[in-house]
C-alpha cells in the first residue's frame, strides 16, 4: 500500500549487525529527480551529465550547466550530490562537434581524455560545478581515470577554475573529488589513487568492459560480459580495501549495484556506498534490512573459491533464493 511504501522509504538502509550501506540514485536526466525523492535516496552517487551534451549543435554554456546543478543540489535538500565530470565518447554519443571516427572509440578520446583534449569543455563544466557547491554538498566524480597523470590533470583543471573563480570573486565552496574505478590500471592502483581522492566509485559497467575485453553493447559477446568473473570480484576486493586502508569511502554505481541478487555479496566486500536506478533502492534496501556483512563476507568467501562465473552466478542465485 502507498502508505507501507511511505513507512519503508524512511527506514535506515541498515544490515542487522548494524553497518548502514549508503543507498544513492543514479540520474541521467532532470526529470528522474521526483523518483530519486520518492526512492528514498540518500543522495546522488552518480549525476551522468552527458544529456546536456547530446542532441545539440552547439554546446552547453557555463551558465546552462549552473542552473541544472543548482536546481538539483537544491532540491536534494541537503543531500550530498555527486557530479561526473562529462563522460562524452564511446558509447555516449558525442556531439559532431567533438566527434572524430575512431577504430576503437572505447580505448579512444573519451571521458577525461575529451576534456584534456578540449580544456575549454572541461573548463566550463567544473565553473558551474564549482559554482553550484555553494548552494548545498558537492562532490566532483572524474570518468575513466586510467592512471596518476590523468587524476592529476583532472584535479589541476578543477584548482585552476577555483582560483579563477575567487579572482572573479564568485563565491565556490571546497567539493570532495573523487575518482571512477572503471579501468583495470586503476583498480591495480586503487592504493596511489586513493591517496589523492576523497572517495573512490567502482564503475562496474567499463570495469567489466575493460577487464574481460567485451564491449558492452556487442550482443555477439554479452554472454561473456560476466559480472561475477573471479576476476572482478578480486578487483572490487581491491579497490574496496585500497579505499579503507586510506580511510575512505567505496562506493559501486555500475549496473552490479542496483541488482538485488548481488547485494549480499557486495556487502561482503564492504563497500560503503551503493548507486543505482532510484526504481531499484525499495528492493535493495529491503535485502541489506534483512542481512549481515557477516553473511556477506561468508558468501564472498565461498563464491570467490570457486572458478568460473557460471559457477558464481549459480552459487549467489541459490544462496539468495534459500535466503530471501
Ligand atoms: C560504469 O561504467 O559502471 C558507470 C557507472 O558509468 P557508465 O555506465 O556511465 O559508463
Ligand atoms: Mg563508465
Amino acid at each position: 500500500t502507498e502508505q507501507a511504501f511511505e513507512r519503508e522509504r524512511t527506514l535506515p538502509s541498515r544490515t542487522l549487525d548494524g553497518s548502514v550501506v549508503r543507498l544513492n540514485a543514479n540520474l541521467e536526466f532532470e526529470i528522474e529527480i521526483p523518483g530519486v525523492a520518492r526512492a528514498g535516496a540518500s543522495g546522488i552517487g552518480l549525476f551522468r551529465t552527458e544529456f546536456l551534451y547530446l542532441g545539440r549543435t552547439d554546446l552547453p554554456s557555463e551558465d546552462e550547466h549552473y542552473e541544472v546543478y543548482r536546481n538539483l543540489v537544491i532540491q536534494m535538500e541537503g543531500r550530498p550530490v555527486t557530479i561526473r565530470t562529462v563522460d562524452l565518447g564511446a558509447d555516449k554519443m558525442p556531439m559532431d562537434r567533438l566527434r572524430r571516427s575512431e577504430p576503437n572509440p572505447a580505448l579512444g578520446l573519451r571521458a577525461l581524455r575529451l576534456c584534456r583534449r578540449n580544456p575549454e569543455v572541461f573548463r566550463t563544466q567544473l565553473r558551474a560545478i564549482l559554482r553550484a557547491s555553494v548552494h548545498g554538498p558537492v562532490r566532483v566524480l572524474f570518468p575513466l581515470v586510467s592512471g596518476m597523470i590523468e587524476l592529476r590533470a583532472a584535479r589541476a583543471a578543477l584548482e585552476a577554475a577555483r582560483e579563477e573563480l575567487r579572482a572573479e570573486g564568485i563565491p565556490t565552496a571546497q567539493p570532495e573529488v573523487g575518482a571512477m574505478i572503471e579501468v583495470p590500471s586503476a583498480a591495480l592502483l586503487a592504493d596511489r589513487i586513493a591517496a589523492e581522492v576523497d572517495f573512490l566509485s567502482i564503475g562496474t559497467n567499463d570495469l567489466i568492459q575493460y577487464s574481460l575485453a567485451i564491449d558492452r553493447q556487442n550482443r555477439e559477446v554479452a554472454y561473456l560480459y560476466q559480472p561475477l568473473h573471479l576476476s572482478i570480484l578480486r578487483m572490487m576486493q581491491l579497490v574496496v580495501d585500497a579505499g579503507h586502508a586510506r580511510g575512505i569511502p567505496v562506493s559501486v554505481c555500475g549496473e552490479m549495484a542496483g541488482e538485488a541478487q548481488y547485494t549480499l555479496m557486495l556487502l561482503g566486500l564492504g563497500v560503503d556506498e551503493l548507486s543505482m536506478a532510484a526504481s531499484a533502492i525499495p528492493l535493495v534496501r529491503r535485502v541489506i534490512r534483512a542481512s549481515t556483512i557477516s553473511d556477506g563476507r561468508e558468501l564472498l568467501q565461498a563464491a570467490m573459491a570457486l572458478d568460473t562465473a557460471d559457477d558464481i552466478e549459480r552459487y549467489v542465485r541459490t544462496t539468495m533464493e534459500e535466503r530471501y
